[in-house]
């Protein structure tokens, strides 16, 4: 721990927004891993400022929205994890745009959309995601994915500058943007809909929640689909068919209700989670010579 470099930044953060030694099991849906150094919620004002002060004080940092697509590793995360989630929350609505804040859930953004009778968001309103992991993630479910729907995007350089991204710009494709690799922080996305009537948007939001719930382990913590779908193959039947329904590593389990999740059944670590993992790719490829790709990613020290 760097006590100046606490103290500047705890010059920069309210108490509630500023946490040290911060359990990440906490703030990641698969509910385990182990601590961040530094753990902050920052504004869209103060994240410039807490960049500046990380890269005087040669302290890595990573940002994470909703930590819906994440596990991170028993030991955690050597310096300072960046939550874009409450203090930039704000969705507003003109006309067929939405504009939400890069820590706007989808759900709440969907919601708002449909307020407004607004369709085409639909898709996103069951995926636990806030909208800025939804933009790095291209989102997608159901028919609908996030590239259908962006019009720009506004990120944070790692100059510290605002930028504006077109569609075009964002290089959006399965489960895929150029966010991460320019290291690009995403501050808001503007969203272009249709209008539509409320009753109808409501039914088919229902609808989607249902499938969801039948389908889904949702009972269970997870980070949704473990693995991307590999062309021309769908991970869950991969599994089911190399024999690996309910393959259990300590607390981790290939889930029953759907083998394409993986999930916490009881108390799992994350080393547990990624020997499951790694056991399922490698019975999958002996059987069919598909190799999966995890859609998850690993983060911080296992
Ligand atoms: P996180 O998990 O916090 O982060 C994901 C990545 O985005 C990380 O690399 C992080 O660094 C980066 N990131 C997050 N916010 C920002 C930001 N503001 N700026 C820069 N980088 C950022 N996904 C689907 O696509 N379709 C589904 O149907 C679906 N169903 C799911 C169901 C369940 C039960 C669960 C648990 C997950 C599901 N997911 C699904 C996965 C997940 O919800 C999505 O990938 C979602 O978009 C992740 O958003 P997040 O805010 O949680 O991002």
């Amino acid at each position: 721990m760097n006590s100046i470099f606490l103290e500047q930044l705890q010059k920069i953060l309210e108490e509630e927004q500023c946490y040290t030694e911060e359990s990440m099991s906490r703030h990641v849906t698969f509910r385990t891993g182990g601590p961040a150094d530094y753990y902050v919620k920052p504004s869209r004002k103060q994240i410039p400022e807490i960049i500046a002060l990380c890269k005087q004080y040669e302290i890595p940092w990573i940002v994470i929205g909703n930590g819906s697509n994440l596990l991170v590793g028993d030991r955690g995360i050597r310096g300072l994890v960046m939550e874009i989630g409450k203090y930039m929350d704000q969705v507003t609505v003109e006309g067929n745009r939405v504009t939400a804040e890069a820590g706007a859930l989808l759900s709440a953004a969907a919601r708002c959309a449909a307020n407004h009778e607004l369709t085409g968001m639909e898709f996103a309103s069951g995926i636990p995601g806030s909208i800025g992991g939804a933009v790095v993630m291209n989102a997608g479910a159901y028919g609908g994915e996030m590239k259908q729907i962006v019009k720009k995007v506004t990120v944070l350089t790692p100059e510290g500058k605002e930028k504006e991204l077109s569609l075009e710009e964002l290089e959006l494709g399965y489960r895929h943007s150029c966010i991460p690799e320019r290291n690009y922080i995403v501050l808001q996305a503007e969203l272009e809909l249709r209008q539509g009537v409320l009753t109808e948007i409501e039914e088919r939001m229902t609808e989607l929640r249902n499938q969801r719930n039948s389908k889904q382990p949702l009972e269970y913590p997870s980070a949704g689909s473990t693995f991307k779908r590999p062309e021309g193959y769908f991970a869950g039947k991969l599994i089911q068919d190399a024999g690996l329904r309910g393959y259990q590593v300590g607390g981790a389990q290939v889930s029953e209700k759907h083998c394409g999740f993986v999930i916490n059944k009881e108390r799992a670590t994350a080393a547990q989670i990624r020997q499951l993992i790694s056991d399922v790719q490698d019975r999958v490829e002996e059987q069919f010579g598909v190799r999966l790709e995890t859609e998850v990613k690993l983060i911080g020290e296992f």
